[in-house]
């Protein structure tokens, strides 16, 4: 089913990766629970030969995921994976070798640095600088591949994509932008200039935390083909099932993404009003340091909200005191979840930071519920 750039996000996402109407079809075919394909004499340009290569099922979520990283551009194609972080190490290994240099964020997705090692001890050189202020900018010269991560997580802070990928480009540098956080609908990367658009599918793209799933867009088959070749030699294929589940979950992608990024402004702005409360992020803020590059290159600005609590004491009440919102990691579901980052030990954070996840609740009740929660955490 043809997209059509008239239509608008709302209409555009019910109809994503849809196959052409045929009398007594289903509009959106059942997940592909299969191994095999019948797969009669000469193999050579058989679309489905085995399950670790292909599956109609992907095929049509993949659609649907072009379709929205990229509207309007029949040469775009995804490649959808096992998770974000199948995803991300696809391009990341697929693409870099040995005496290559890449430029990673240093404030990005905590498992990016991991993979960052992995780089190391294979000869790559792995330069690292923060997303606040285009910093990346400085560590470029020679790199054959600038990763950004905008918003970035758990941070929020926003770098120019446009600019850097400009500046990328001047050097002969490939450009991959980790779009979990915004989601096609908040941010199109390849309209700004990148090469890869790479996103975590587990977050606000499907919503309701109940499916792992990872995608790579891109609009040059000679990038394209050696992340799908990388999938289908370490096997970090999604199930059918998680597939189909994603598929059907992007119908209400922009009802989700609108209602939690006005849900999570009202929490903001409430949050701020406390004085135990400080450094509160969220890239809609008018007067957050991030909010003129977002408004810049994003469409909506997300469902996370961050912000520092006194201690980790006054953390820990807080989210115990929390009726509405869960505590979890992850975020962009359905429903409302926090967590104190510190806990992990891999972010850069103060003990007392808190990512909050906003969900599609009624914006009155997960504002009355984080104001008790900081009265009772205060005590
Ligand atoms: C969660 C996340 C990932 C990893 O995705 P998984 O689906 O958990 O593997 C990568 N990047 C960002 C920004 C994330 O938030």
């Amino acid at each position: 089913m043809a997209d059509d750039l008239r239509d608008g996000d709302g209409t555009r996402v019910v109809r994503a990766g849809l196959p052409a109407e045929e009398p007594y079809a289903p509009p959106l075919p059942g997940p592909a629970l299969t191994a095999h394909y019948h797969l009669p004499g000469d193999v050579a340009g058989a679309p489905y030969a085995y399950g670790r290569d292909a599956n109609p099922t992907w095929t049509a979520l993949e659609r649907a995921v072009a379709e929205l990283e990229a509207p309007g551009d029949p040469a775009a194609t995804a490649t959808v994976f096992a998770s974000g972080m199948a995803a991300i190490s696809a391009v990341l290994l697929s693409r870099v070798g040995p005496g290559d240099a890449v430029v990673l964020p240093s404030d990005g997705y905590n498992l990016l640095a991991s993979v960052g090692e992995r780089l190391r001890g294979w000869g790559v050189e792995v330069r690292t600088a923060p997303t606040a202020g285009d910093a990346q900018l400085g560590v470029l010269d020679g790199a054959a591949l600038l990763w950004l991560e905008t918003p970035s997580n758990p941070g929020l802070d926003v770098c120019d994509i446009r600019r850097l990928a400009d500046a990328a480009h001047e050097r002969g540098a490939l450009v991959a932008v980790d779009n979990t956080l915004a989601t096609p609908l908040g941010q199109r990367p390849l309209a700004l200039g990148a090469d890869y658009a790479v996103a975590s599918g587990t977050k606000a793209l499907t919503g309701h935390g109940d499916v792992l799933l990872g995608y790579v867009v891109c609009r040059d088959e000679e990038l394209a083909e050696p992340v799908r070749l990388w999938r289908k030699t370490v096997g970090a294929i999604p199930g059918p099932m998680e597939s189909w589940l994603a598929h059907r979950s992007l119908a209400t992608l922009e009802l989700r993404t609108a209602r939690q990024a006005a849900n999570a402004l009202a929490v903001a702005e409430a949050l701020r009003e406390h004085p135990g409360v400080s450094d509160v992020r969220h890239p809609g803020l008018p007067d957050d340091p991030a909010h003129e590059a977002a408004a810049r290159q994003m469409r909506r600005f997300g469902c996370v909200v961050s912000f520092t609590l006194p201690d980790k004491g006054f953390a820990e009440r807080f989210l115990a005191a929390l009726r509405l919102v869960g505590e979890a990691t992850s975020f962009g579901g359905v429903r409302s979840t926090a967590e104190r980052r510190g806990r992990w030990g891999g972010d850069a954070v103060p003990e007392g930071f808190v990512r909050l996840s906003v969900g599609v609740e009624d914006a009155a009740d997960l504002v009355a519920d984080v104001r008790a929660a900081l009265e009772r955490a205060t005590g």
